[in-house]
């Protein structure tokens, strides 16, 4: 019998589903047919009210900036987390027993940061290994690192030192890099190949709000339609609906491409010359296996605090504070080609595109391959 791996994500923004995804298909290209895997949205499906809204409550409580930076350092630090983890596993604990009776695995691996004190707790006697998978770049939070997990994967070095600093002993963590969808290093036609398949025209600025249009992905659509730039812009707009009608429906001048939710993202970002985004651990990584330049917009407070400064001081990118900064940064970028490609090529040196086969292999090994 195939051994069974259970993945625990939640879809609070896209980017825990694109990792657990990508971690998936590696599996299935490193091992075909050896392992059987399920993905759970385990907040949504096994949760007690209200955590079980997470999804639809993620990006209207993001877009509460000072909120949200309060309430995630108000539970970021050890003793805080340890506090916190312990007043809520009474009012988790049966809905995670029931997930783990209800999904029984061979390996359970988490994928989001609230579930890795909890669910090791509720295997009780008979455990089986359990892994992380952090899918925070730098600023990770203290809730991502439980030492009731067999191993921790990271995806860069800092995320690694938080650990230590938090107590985790070195043996029980591995920096693998994020897991991004193998895809990304197996699309290999020529960019402007690519370009005309997409019905682009030369150079095409991508812009992104993450997997929920999140960030004021219109205001920068609108800015860049102004801004009289000899640029196509290709935007996504994710999950969110209603970005897509506001920018579809934009008095535009400049050739555009508007598009909802896809799962061409490798694709469109090898087409792409320039990247707008706002600063998620999983188009940042992305975009370095594309070797793109990228401008930052907006941020989450907490989690991807430490993304900007880490594409930052590694010159694969800009920050840009507002819409008219956006603006700014481009032009630099459209008519300083040889900033464009050092950029590119910085960004370039970040890549690691065998990430999830790599994860693919130490998950393999907790089975004993
Ligand atoms: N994404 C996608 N299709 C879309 C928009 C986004 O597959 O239409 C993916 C994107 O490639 C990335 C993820 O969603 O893998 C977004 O993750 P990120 O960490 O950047 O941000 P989040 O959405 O989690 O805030």
């Amino acid at each position: 019998m195939a051994q069974r791996i259970l993945f625990l994500f939640s879809d609070t923004g896209g980017g825990h589903r694109a990792a657990t995804n990508a971690i998936i298909d590696a599996l299935k290209l490193e091992y075909p047919h050896e392992f059987e895997t399920t993905m759970i949205d385990f907040l949504r499906y096994y949760s007690p009210p209200p955590l079980q809204y997470s999804p639809e409550l993620y990006p209207p409580l993001s877009k509460m900036k000072p909120m949200w930076k309060v309430s995630y350092e108000s539970m970021n630090g050890p003793r805080r987390a340890r506090a916190m983890n312990r007043l809520s596993y009474p009012y988790l604990r049966k809905s995670a027993e029931r997930l783990i009776k209800e999904h029984p695995a061979d390996l359970i691996v988490s994928v989001h940061p609230l579930a890795n004190s909890v669910i090791p707790r509720a295997m009780g006697r008979n455990p089986v290994p359990f892994v992380t998978v952090v899918t925070d770049m730098v600023t990770t939070h203290a809730f991502w690192y439980s030492p009731g997990a067999d191993l921790i994967i990271l995806p860069t070095q800092q995320a690694k030192n938080r650990g230590l600093r938090l107590g985790i002993p070195a043996s029980k963590m591995q920096v693998l890099g994020q897991p991004v969808s193998p895809a990304f290093a197996e699309t290999h036609a020529p960019k402007e190949e690519l370009k005309r398949g997409l019905g682009w025209e030369a150079p095409v600025v991508l812009l992104v709000g993450g997997g929920d249009g999140m960030g004021p992905v219109r205001r920068v659509a609108r800015a860049i339609n102004n801004s009289e730039l000899p640029v196509s812009l290709a935007v996504i707009c994710g999950r969110n609906e209603e970005l897509f009608k506001d920018v579809s429906e934009l008095k535009w001048k400049i050739p555009h491409h508007v598009y909802g939710f896809t799962s061409e993202m490798p694709r469109f970002m090898k087409a792409a010359d320039i990247f707008v985004t706002k600063a998620g651990p999983g188009s940042i990584s992305e975009a370095f296996i594309c070797g793109l330049p990228i401008v930052m917009y907006a941020c989450l407070p907490g989690q991807e605090t430490g993304n900007v400064d880490y594409v930052l001081d590694r010159n694969a990118g800009m920050w840009a504070a507002d819409p008219d900064s956006v603006v700014e940064a481009i032009r630099y970028l459209v008519e300083d080609e040889t900033a464009r490609i050092e950029m590119a090529q910085a960004s370039t040196q970040l890549a690691r595109p065998h990430a999830a086969r790599q994860i693919a292999r130490a998950l393999a090994q907790q089975l004993g391959r």
